[in-house]
């Protein structure tokens, strides 16, 4: 409105100087004429002049910032001049760009803990909208997927490839409660997925909240879990019913015959054994399954080999095998017990595995602060197929045999669990007909 009085001011001064002039022009000699002209122009000039400095150029800053905080740039402020009603404006457009800048902010600052809770949740969450497309998502779900793929206005179905999830979606988007299923994707992750209404201020359901937990851990180690109790049954399974048909034979009238009742009693103090191994192999395991540290202590290692070697005196000789070792008198820091443990197990297939008249070596020595200890055997080896596997609980590779041998198929899980728990490894290399090498080294 300013503006519009000082131009109207600007055109009338021009229009009065203009009609003066010309009626001037006849009283007045040119020179006169000329002279009143020019004063008239300065006058005009210097007004309009004012008029720029006063009001022009503050209303064209005020075009300016008006036009850059429209466009987002909240930071810029309008130097406060001219008149009393352009500095008036001028403070009022500065105030609402700072309150418009810290709303601003605010909101920013909302979103960005918003995106962090979700980043930093370790359940995947995404959010869907009315017509069932996706348009949030943290990376625990892209994880879970095994995608980085951007989601947002895919469907479950195109994210997912489940039709279930797809089927719960469009439920609680149709005004269904929570649904919770159980679903697998990408290359076998199960995810359990509550899907949640989510309703606006007029109470409608307009979108749709999917939390997925990841259950795949859970239910390998309930599997797990299942197929241990199986094997342990069949385990015992096995010699408890030879225990109970050569007692039942005894009773119903084998006692009578020496030679036989000697050869059954035989064979009941065999499974009998058997059974004592494999509960005596069952604790051990579930002691270090337990989790309890490892406790270090200073000992020498020859002595422990020593020790293994002199417990196993009697089969050695029984199969006459020729045992070496290779060990210096070395101080090591580790758990003794559960070197002692692995120890004994790999001596014991050394010898059980071995040929009759074959040899055992154990070679040990220490090397930038780890030790490594080899026991290696002149038996049959073992196919290369199966070495992956023969850690695994109750994994045998010559079933027979190693049930002869009163194997439990535990020997090496425990070598394992004993090994690793102090932050070791176990390896192993074999050879068909040559024999096999197993190292275990461990930090000490
Ligand atoms: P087991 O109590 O039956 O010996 P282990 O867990 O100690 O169970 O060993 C698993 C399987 O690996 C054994 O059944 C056997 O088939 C094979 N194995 C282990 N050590 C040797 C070895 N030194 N030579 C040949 N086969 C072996």
């Amino acid at each position: 409105m300013t503006f519009r009085i000082h131009s109207r001011l600007i055109a009338w001064n021009l229009l009065v100087v203009s009609v003066v002039s010309f009626i001037l022009a006849f009283f007045l000699s040119p020179s006169q004429l000329a002279l009143v002209i020019l004063v008239a122009a300065s006058l005009t000039f210097t007004f309009s002049y004012g008029v720029r400095v006063l009001i022009s150029r503050p209303l064209h800053h005020v075009s300016v910032v008006s036009r850059e905080l429209a466009a987002g740039h909240l930071e810029h402020r309008l130097p406060i001049t001219g008149d009393e009603e352009i500095a008036a404006l001028g403070t009022s457009l500065n105030t609402m760009a700072q309150t418009l800048n810290a709303k601003i902010q605010q909101l920013s600052d909302g979103k960005q803990q918003l995106e962090l809770i979700l980043e930093a949740m370790g359940q995947g969450v995404m959010v869907l909208d009315r017509d069932g497309r996706i348009t949030l998502t943290n990376s625990a779900i892209l994880k879970a997927l095994g995608t980085d793929r951007d989601l947002v206005r895919k469907t479950p179905l195109e994210a997912f490839r489940r039709p279930e999830l797809e089927n719960a979606v469009r439920a609680v988007l149709a005004g269904k409660p929570t649904q919770v299923l159980e679903t697998t994707v990408g290359t076998g992750t199960i995810l359990q997925a509550s899907v949640t209404p989510v309703t606006n201020v007029s109470g409608e359901v307009d979108s749709a909240v999917i939390v997925f937990h990841d259950l795949t851990d859970i239910r390998r180690t309930d599997r797990m879990r299942r197929d241990f109790v199986a094997n342990v049954s069949h385990e015992f399974k096995t010699p408890l019913t030879s225990i109970r048909g050569y007692t039942e034979t005894l009773l119903s009238g084998a006692k009578d015959d020496p030679g036989i009742a000697l050869d059954f009693l035989r064979t009941i103090e065999r499974n009998a054994q058997q059974l004592e191994a494999l509960v005596s192999d069952l604790l051990t395991l579930a002691k270090l399954e337990a989790e309890v540290p490892a406790t270090r202590e200073h000992f020498d290692l020859q002595s422990v080999i020593e020790e293994q070697i002199a417990a196993r005196k009697n089969s050695i000789l029984a199969l006459d095998i020729q045992v070496t070792v290779e060990c210096p008198v070395i101080q090591i820091h580790a758990d003794r017990s559960r070197l002692s443990t692995a120890l004994s197990n790999l001596i014991n297939n050394a010898i059980n595995y071995n040929k009759s008249g074959g040899q055992v070596r154990l070679s040990a020595e220490v090397q930038n602060g780890t030790m490594s200890i080899a026991v290696t055997d002149s038996g049959n080896g073992i196919p290369s197929e199966e070495l992956p596997r023969i850690f695994e609980r109750f994994y045998r590779v010559d079933k027979a045999r190693a049930r002869d041998s009163g194997g439990t198929g535990l020997g090496l899980s425990i070598v394992k669990h004993a090994i690793e728990s102090q932050g070791g490894t176990i390896s192993v290399s074999s050879k068909l007909g040559s024999g096999s090498t197993f190292t275990i080294r461990l930090p000490v």
